[in-house]
């Protein structure tokens, strides 16, 4: 994520906390002093604050650990203001273990609100919970209470919460999975519907906001869905392009950059003879022109780390290719020989047709 720091490698995912995150930091700090509180006062809050985010984190973490056990890996996890994201390379297809590498993020925080409780219980700190504030009380009362929270916002039964995929893990463990996102998809935006209404008729901006954003996640992942079964059982040849230009190893970048300014290629496949030794992006390209100039050769710039397609792949499957990559093309390559590019566009147009075919009237006689 853009304006992000590395702030370290745990269990051999990289954790990055975003920059909007300092301000929520200065602005804890600035309204303690405001309100008229001591530096100490000050310091306690953005303690505080800290300790919070240390859960949300455990939270993440238990989310990329459990998708771990089943084969998945997760690319990276950010802190936000908001809360933190684990971007994982992909859902388990299984409902299962969709379910549990959902539950295992607010479970971490029911374990956590469980140790505070024993100990505070154990050293006699509780006080009861009206005497809580979001400044007074017992630090460590305080922190209980936030996870606690944490589990039941996370619960919500709407993407993009936790408690969203739990609803369609479970019922798809009963229907087809389309149907169940559908259904799931439909929940959390009457859900959003009715935060928004209370959010309105109290004023409360917070609902406003929680509103917008389940409304936006409900939305996105029915159509990922939707867009997923479009594509099933159609082989990759059927959408792939076959008019393209290849780079050599030793070209100079220059030959990229015409290329790419005269036609509408992103990405091009580097061929060393017939075979396929690289792909040279976009981004690369432009990323060594900086660096090193247009003198530059191609094999300098180009990845030699990169994910392929077979003509005779499905659709679907290349799609989530494309997906775990995050790249914009996949090489189609047929007995060692590049034969077609399919590219994230290629699929949007693809789907546009089929659509259009689909809203056809019916022509039989
Ligand atoms: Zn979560």
């Amino acid at each position: 994520m853009k304006w992000s720091w590395s702030i370290g490698e745990y269990a051999g995912i990289g954790v990055y906390i975003h920059a909007t995150f300092l301000l929520l930091i200065a602005y804890v700090g600035i309204s303690h002093i405001m309100g008229g509180d001591t530096v100490s006062g000050a310091t306690g809050g953005i303690l505080f604050v800290l300790a919070l985010f240390a859960c949300v984190l455990l939270h993440e973490f238990g989310h990329a650990l459990a998708a771990r056990r089943f084969g998945i890996k997760t690319r990276d996890i950010t802190l936000l203001p908001i809360g933190g994201v684990a971007r994982l390379e992909r859902m388990p297809d299984d409902p299962r273990q969709e379910l549990w590498v959902a539950v295992a993020g607010p479970l971490v925080n029911v374990a956590i609100a469980g140790v505070l409780f024993v100990w505070l219980f154990v050293s006699r700190a509780l006080v009861p919970v009206q005497e809580l504030t979001v400044a007074g009380g017992p630090f460590l009362e305080r922190l209980l209470v936030v996870n606690v929270i944490l589990v039941a916002f996370n619960m919500i039964p709407a993407f993009p919460m936790d408690g969203g995929r739990v609803v369609r893990a479970l019922l798809a463990m009963r229907m087809e999975y389309t149907r169940a996102t559908q259904i799931a998809a439909n929940l959390g935006q009457g859900l959003a519907m009715l935060f928004g209404l209370v959010g309105l008729l109290s004023g409360q901006f917070m609902l406003l906001f929680i509103a917008f954003f389940v409304w936006i996640g409900a939305a996105q992942e029915a159509s990922m869905v939707q867009m997923k079964s479009a594509l099933g059982g159609i082989p990759v040849s059927r959408a792939m392009q076959t008019s393209f230009e290849t780079v050599a190893p030793t070209d100079s970048l220059q030959k990229p950059v015409d290329l790419m300014l005269r036609g509408f290629q992103h990405d091009f496949p580097v061929l060393w003879g017939n075979e396929l030794i690289g792909v040279l992006t976009r981004s690369d390209l432009i990323a060594g022109l900086t660096q090193r100039g247009p003198e530059a050769t191609v094999q300098d710039v180009m990845r030699r780390d990169f994910s392929v397609a077979d003509p005779l792949d499905m659709l679907e499957s290349a799609f989530m290719r494309l997906q775990e990559c995050q790249c914009h093309t996949l090489p189609v390559v047929r007995q060692g020989e590049v034969v077609g590019l399919l590219t994230s566009d290629n699929l949007g147009k693809f789907m546009m047709v089929q659509a259009a075919l689909k809203a056809r009237p019916s022509q039989a006689a």
